[in-house]
């Protein structure tokens, strides 16, 4: 079996090919193509292990062997991925210096655009960027660590991505000190609480928050968008215009909506009759909201759903009460189960 090693002088090489090409980098068409070439096209100088590898160690070409620095042991290195941002990051417990030069990563990987180290907080970091949110899955063995990354859609049937609108300094609209992000984040765990019946292989859900955090509007969509999610659920309470109490309730749904493509405005249509039927709340209908960022900017189908209004009496009494949330939540778990089955 070839062993293709890439000596990490070589990366370093790359790299510097990487910064002179700074104009190339903000041309999207080349980037993709040119960080892809640092790692998988063989243009680069490959050379012979510079010690002798056990050949058990000698994996398949679709997983990375990354040496552990001497005297580090599998259990002390710290693996996390931050599937946001397509990045895995491999921490060793020590600072190593020229790890680059005294150890060895090999193999190849059909997700990995880029790796780099650097140190920080005392910590030897070996950063792998993906061209895409994985998985990672990982193995010690002879002083190596080994690491497999795949598509999140090859292990999951499903991704979504729940949002409990605004949070922290945002409470969105506030009546009889019942605080709007209060109600949505309690209407969330109680879906969670549904969706983690849910064998994990069928669904994977991110959340874009599960306590009193605010992320910001660029931040939610940019989850739903990097997840490539096949749905991406928002939910939200309502005020009438002048924030005054009235007889205005029930609940709307809005979408984002596209002359090419009505999976938004399906699944919104899908989201409002769920919890219609669940809550026994009034129908107000759907609503084109190309005006609010988080459906404006996502490009995956998205709806937000407008649950109550926080302005009619009857209507925040129920919000308030957690047998009325847990009829919501049912809804937005039938929708979300609904799309499923439409192919969503
Ligand atoms: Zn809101």
């Amino acid at each position: 079996m070839e062993r293709k090693i890439l000596k990490w002088t070589t990366w370093c090489f790359g790299m510097l090919t990487v910064v002179m090409c700074t104009g190339l980098y903000f041309m999207p068409a080349f980037k993709e193509g040119f960080t892809a070439a640092i790692w998988e096209i063989p243009d680069f100088e490959f050379q012979e292990a510079p010690v002798e590898i056990e050949e058990s160690v000698v994996l398949q070409d679709d997983k990375l062997n990354i040496e552990l620095p001497e005297g580090i042991q599998g259990p002390e290195v710290q693996i996390t991925n931050d599937y946001i941002n397509h990045t895995v990051c491999v921490r060793f417990p020590k600072a190593i210096d020229n790890y680059s030069e005294n150890y060895i990563v090999q193999g190849s990987s059909d997700h990995i655009a880029n790796i780099s180290y650097y140190k920080e907080s005392g910590q030897g970091v070996l950063e792998i960027k993906l061209d895409k949110a994985c998985e990672h899955f990982y193995s010690y063995k002879d002083g190596f660590l080994c690491m497999e990354f795949k598509d999140l859609h090859d292990i999951y049937e499903k991704i979504i991505v729940v949002d409990a609108g605004h949070g922290g300094s945002q409470p969105g609209a506030v009546k009889r000190e019942v605080y709007e992000k209060h109600l949505n984040l309690d209407i969330v765990l109680k879906l969670k609480e549904l969706l983690d019946e849910v064998d994990e292989k069928k669904l994977k859900v991110f959340y874009t928050r599960l306590d009193d955090s605010n992320p910001s509007l660029m931040d939610r969509a940019y989850m739903a968008n990097q997840l490539d999610a096949n749905l991406f659920i928002s939910v939200h309470n309502n005020a009438s215009g002048d924030g005054k109490f009235s007889s205005l309730n029930g609940t709307m749904v809005l979408y984002s909506p596209d002359e090419n493509d009505d999976s938004s405005e399906r699944l919104a249509q899908i989201c409002l009759e769920n919890v219609n039927a669940s809550t026994g709340s009034k129908n107000l209908g759907l609503v084109k909201a190309d005006n609010i960022y988080i459906v404006r900017t996502s490009e995956v189908p998205v709806a937000l759903i407008e649950v109550g209004y926080m302005t009619n009496t009857t209507e925040l009494d129920n919000l308030c009460t957690p047998e009325y949330q847990e009829k919501v939540a049912q809804g937005i778990y039938n929708a979300i189960m609904q799309a499923f089955e439409e192919g969503f």
